[in-house]
């Protein structure tokens, strides 16, 4: 069976800890392969390539770092296809949506590719008498990033990218369910010139994330995961005098209110609860109708589009969504339903006995939809992260508002209209990180940032962007003057300017 090792000093590094996680295909319920779990010994090693390979890397000037990252994007784009297939076989999603997830990390590297510009400082000429003052930003030195499943291409690429492009080393601790394209990554990035060190992948689990939250030569931890590990990430970071920025998990909201197109909602509410087997962040699997008639009608065309939708093998060209990413997965998402079941929720749509014909053993579950969920409800203030879309109904505006504002997660929301004033209205009140209006998934460009608010991120910083750049680097602020003479007046001690 096939071993998925560590990448470290940019070779091969064999495991010594004795221990492995499986990999499955989704699509077959089978182990392809196993991947080493490291102890704290591999994660050490990692480090110490990493902070010898960082002194060279930090003195790179900028766009010979930047030129990297642009022959780095030109090698993803020549491999796109088999990385695409190879993220499917691990993840179980559909290989167009494999392609989404690494497209939307290749957007990063294009903005790191401009990074020479944003790192500029800043200059005031003769802010005293013959003072002048600068700033420069400068990297942090080692840095580390751990990530979910749920997109083993795009969340590696927000953080590395902008870490390695701004002259830190880095550390990548992937998720061990779809190890194989991080390394990859980590191999392209070599081949893209990045010298060796700059970025290794070190598997694991919680040892490995322990052992990164705790060696005293990791400057900064990026995080993203499920809210509890984020939490514990952000907090035993910190604790150990690391910056930290921790993505958890969410719960968005689609209102809709009723000058809303329906049936353009129904469909972009199809790709966005269903899509991936729901296993995205940035998913909406709450739709909150405004209004009896809203409800009633957005109920009936739901159900009628939730029939056209065909879950199949992740390499079915014309599968809407394929298996969710293991069999304790599915177990829990169909848990879920059942308790939605006990806490009175009518559910319309059942997709529990759903089974793929020749894929018997395969993580496969339907779509599911419920209507009359209540705020109460644990599987209304629990992420589920599954094909399961809940109709939380609303009496007024203000109601629906209140219900992402009020929830514990804030991570996206969405709001269907064709009224701009109660768009923007929405947009501006409502307690939730990313909005979008009329656009279901509203995840930001690349050069614009990532991050939710409550129990979706801890830290204050978000990914990519400006926040990504100021996250992955400190500022120096430097005071000059260059008298003439020896002792040329009073002693100068502390400028101050009046
Ligand atoms: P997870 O929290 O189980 O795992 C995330 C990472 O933490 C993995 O690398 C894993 O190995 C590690 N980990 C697991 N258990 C740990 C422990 N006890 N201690 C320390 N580290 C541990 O998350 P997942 O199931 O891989 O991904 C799905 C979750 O990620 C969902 O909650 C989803 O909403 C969230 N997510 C959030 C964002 C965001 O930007 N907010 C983006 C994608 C996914």
């Amino acid at each position: 069976m096939r071993t998925i090792s560590h990448f470290v000093n940019g070779q091969t590094l064999e495991g010594t800890s004795g221990r492995f996680g499986d990999v499955f295909n989704p699509n077959t319920g089978e182990v392809q392969a196993r991947v080493q779990l490291a102890s704290d010994a591999e994660l050490d090693a990692a480090v110490q390539a990493a902070a010898a390979a960082q002194i060279g890397w930090a003195a790179t000037n900028p766009q010979r770092r930047a030129r990297v990252m642009f022959e780095f994007k030109r090698l993803i784009e020549r491999d796109m296809n088999a990385l695409a297939e190879m993220l499917s076989s691990e993840h179980g999603k559909v290989v167009a949506d494999s392609k989404g997830d690494i497209q939307r990390g290749l957007e990063v590297i294009e903005f790191a590719c401009g990074i020479p510009h944003i790192l500029k400082g800043e200059y005031t000429e003769g802010a005293g008498p013959g003072i002048d003052v600068y700033s420069m930003r400068q990297p942090l030195g080692v840095c580390a990033g751990i990530t979910p499943f749920n997109f083993p291409a795009m969340i590696p690429m927000w953080m590395f990218g902008i870490s390695i492009a701004v002259g830190n080393s880095f550390i990548l601790k992937p998720s061990e369910k779809d190890p194989t394209v991080p390394v990859r990554l980590a191999e392209l990035m070599m081949e893209a010139g990045a010298p060796a060190g700059v970025l290794n992948v070190v598997h694991g689990d919680k040892t490995a994330v322990d052992a990164i939250l705790t060696h005293p030569l990791i400057r900064a931890v990026s995080f993203v995961g499920s809210s509890d590990i984020a939490h514990y990430v952000y907090q035993t970071g910190t604790a150990h005098g690391k910056r930290v920025q921790a993505m958890g998990g969410a719960k968005n909201h689609g209102i809709v209110l009723p000058d809303a197109d329906l049936d353009q909602v129904v469909k972009d509410l199809s790709g966005a609860a269903f899509g991936s087997a729901g296993e995205r962040c940035m998913a909406l699997p709450v739709v909150v109708p405004v209004g009896k008639k809203t409800g009633d009608e957005l109920r009936e065309r739901m159900v009628a589009e939730m029939q056209t939708l065909k879950v199949g093998i992740s390499t079915d060209l014309d599968a809407h969504y394929g298996p969710v990413v293991s069999a304790q997965h599915r177990a829990k998402i169909s848990d879920y339903i059942r308790i939605g079941v006990e806490e009175g929720a009518e559910l319309v749509v059942d997709g529990r006995d759903f089974a793929l014909q020749g894929f018997e053993k395969g993580f496969f579950i339907g779509p599911s939809l419920f209507d009359g969920v209540k705020k109460g409800m644990k599987t209304y203030q629990e992420e589920i992260f599954g094909p399961v879309l809940q109709i939380v109904r609303a009496e007024t505006f203000e109601e629906a508002l209140a219900l992402p504002s009020e929830h514990q997660y804030g991570n996206g929301v969405a709001i269907f209209t064709r009224n701009g004033k109660a768009a923007r209205e929405f947009a501006s009140r409502v307690n939730v990180g990313m909005v979008g209006i009329n656009v279901p998934i509203p995840v930001p460009v690349a050069y614009h940032t990532f991050g939710g608010w409550k129990r979706s991120a801890f830290g204050d910083t978000n990914q990519h962007g400006v926040e990504g750049v100021k996250f992955y680097t400190k500022v120096k602020t430097i005071t000059a003057r260059w008298p003439e003479g020896d002792h040329e007046g009073d002693a100068f001690v502390i400028p101050t300017m009046k």
